[in-house]
């Protein structure tokens, strides 16, 4: 008897529905295409990722968007995440996208297709992750760490860091902290990169910069300089790209775009791929 997962859900997307997903998934890979094609920052090496947000979404739609070749998706929700994962193919990259309670690690961790968590905050969670993992896993966890660019108290993150900030101030930062962290106490997470969600108001504002990717970026500049000072080298490849640059994912359905146009390297699509969400989840949505 055989105990292999499943590699198709027992429930499979109708043929309309299917060719709607695959039609949304098309438009906007040629729109992330288009936007990075147009991006002039020099730190933007790689080609951006692009995450299929499938929150509230059944693993019908997933696997649809799976069978027109997308691998990585991304959920806010522990119990949603476990039960769907087992259903699809494994070499799904599953990203946690949502809030991180340091009791769900061990849910998490125990996962094998959980590609990274974006959401990391505390040392206590990357603790706890770290212990978690097994570690007969074949390469560590990705882990980003959430920053709150817009300082809005209805989202989590650590608070930024600026250029003008004082080295000594910057040592001694929270996110500079939970960095070193990563990299010293928890050999079973991989430092990947920052991520941010930034407030609805500068993803509406099309007139000007905005300010919660450009304060991202610049908070990726700000840690790499600390981490170099602190004696973790680039070349170390314990963190970032195989380059050792750290990562930004920023940029939603609504804003991915003018994420790109900022340097973002991970894009998370929802609404734009697989449409509206339910109701239900408007009055939970971080936005
Ligand atoms: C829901 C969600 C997304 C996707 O949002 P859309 O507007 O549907 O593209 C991206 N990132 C996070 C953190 C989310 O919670």
């Amino acid at each position: 008897m055989s105990t292999a997962a499943p590699t198709i859900p027992a429930v499979r997307a109708t043929l309309e529905r299917a060719s709607e997903i695959k039609e949304s998934l098309a438009e906007i890979r040629l729109r992330v295409e288009a936007a990075s094609s147009r991006n002039l920052s020099p730190t933007a090496t790689t080609t951006p990722l692009l995450v299929a947000v499938s929150k509230y979404k059944p693993a019908s739609d997933v696997f649809a968007a799976y069978e027109n070749g997308q691998r990585d998706f991304g959920e806010n929700y522990v119990q949603e995440l476990t039960e769907k994962a087992p259903e699809l193919p494994q070499d799904i990259q599953w990203h946690f996208i949502g809030t991180l309670q340091s009791n769900k690690a061990k849910t998490l961790a125990s996962i094998p297709n959980l590609y990274s968590i974006q959401t990391l905050t505390s040392t206590k969670a990357a603790t706890a992750l770290n212990k978690a993992l097994p570690l007969d896993r074949p390469s560590p966890l990705n882990v980003l760490l959430q920053v709150n660019t817009s300082g809005e108290d209805q989202k989590s993150g650590v608070s930024p860091l600026t250029p003008i900030t004082p080295e000594s101030e910057v040592d001694g930062a929270e996110l500079v902290k939970l960095a070193k962290h990563i990299l010293t106490e928890c050999p079973l997470l991989r430092l990947q990169g920052l991520m941010t969600i930034g407030s609805l108001a500068e993803s509406l504002s099309t007139e000007k910069e905005n300010e919660d990717f450009a304060c991202l970026v610049s908070t990726r500049d700000v840690l790499e300089g600390a981490l170099a000072r602190a004696g973790f080298p680039r070349e170390s490849v314990k963190w970032g790209d195989e380059n050792g640059r750290l990562l930004l994912s920023m940029g939603m359905s609504s804003d991915f775009e003018a994420a790109l146009a900022a340097g973002s390297d991970i894009v998370r699509v929802g609404t734009g791929i697989f449409g509206a969400r339910a109701k239900k989840e408007e009055i939970t949505a971080q936005h």
